[in-house]
């Protein structure tokens, strides 16, 4: 008897292993299977202590992830995650070059190396100054010869290189109110200036399947640019960097929930996502939640890594 049972029940253990795992992989594959979606792959700031990759999103149609924005420490790991392909990714924008928006970005470039791409990769992100290197700039300090950090790779932006994948690094030199900088038959995409202390900075929006989706970026929320830009937007994601009464450095770099909501509001934005989440907002969700709710009365969600906004 027993000899029978036994090897029943470990059948059915393995079955149900086999469901588990698929239903887990089916989980990973599931954001943007079918229509639009955001992916947030990492919620967090510049933080490790928060166990959350830094600034990066990923937006999906129909199965595959179209644009990445921004590329922050431990967003290499969290694309793998999401089953996202670099070879299949449109467009790559920068918000700025703080590090925890960039950080990640050689092992993502590395990790499309060993990917079937052909065609180039078009890079947006701001203009340089004093304090930021340009785009193109930052592309070129890693992989240009002689002096790139990681010149091995300088076929990636050596032009009419054999492999034929390039990276087409351009600095968006966009002003206070929104600008087309990339349009194909499936997307078009706006960037408008926004103020992140002495740091060059942009927002973006993308329009592709008939949604709109903006990311705020790292912005203090001066100026009407951003409102003009996030208008009747499908999911605004807004960073949640500081605290309402954050005041010096922090308020100069950074915008408060108040802000936050009276952009959403303004903007009419048909749900909000904050994400940017640090040490010093996590725990703050409910005084968070109530200074947004006197200004935007939609969908609003705290976002974690990895979380998944179909938009419908
Ligand atoms: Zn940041």
């Amino acid at each position: 008897m027993y000899a029978l049972r036994l090897p029943a029940k470990a059948l059915l253990i393995l079955v149900s292993l086999f469901f588990v795992c698929e239903a887990r992989r089916a989980t990973a594959q599931s954001c943007g299977a079918r229509g639009v979606a955001v992916q947030v792959l990492g919620s967090g700031g510049p933080e490790l202590e928060d166990k959350r990759a830094s600034s990066s999103y990923l937006v999906w149609e129909n199965g595959k992830a179209r644009v990445m924005v921004d590329a922050g420490g431990g967003s290499a790991l969290r694309f793998g995650e999401s089953d996202a392909k670099m070879s299949e990714v449109d467009i790559f924008l920068f918000s700025h070059f703080h590090i925890d928006h960039s950080g990640d970005f050689p092992a993502l470039i590395f990790s499309s190396w060993f990917e079937d791409r052909k065609h180039p990769l078009p890079i947006f992100g701001p203009p340089g100054n004093e304090y930021m290197p340009s785009t193109t700039e930052f592309v070129g300090d890693l992989f240009s010869e002689p002096h790139g950090a990681w010149r091995y790779l300088s076929d990636l932006v050596t032009p009419d290189s054999p492999g034929g994948y390039q990276l087409q690094p351009h600095n968006v030199d966009a002003g206070a109110v929104p600008v087309v900088v990339f349009r194909n038959s499936e997307l078009a995409v706006y960037a408008v200036r926004v103020i992140h202390g002495a740091f060059p900075a942009l927002a973006w929006r993308v329009e592709i399947g008939g949604k709109r989706i903006v990311f705020s970026g790292d912005t203090n929320g001066e100026g009407e640019g951003l409102t003009l830009l996030a208008t009747n937007a499908d999911i605004f994601v807004a960073h949640n960097a500081v605290p309402e009464g954050a005041t010096g450095v922090e308020r100069r770099l950074h915008m408060p929930p108040s802000v936050i909501g009276t952009i959403a509001g303004n903007a009419h934005v048909k749900q909000l996502v904050l994400s940017h989440r640090m040490l010093r907002t996590l725990g703050k969700e409910k005084e968070t939640q109530v200074e947004i709710r006197r200004r935007y009365s939609g969908p609003m969600a705290f976002a974690n890594d990895l979380d998944c906004f179909p938009l419908k």
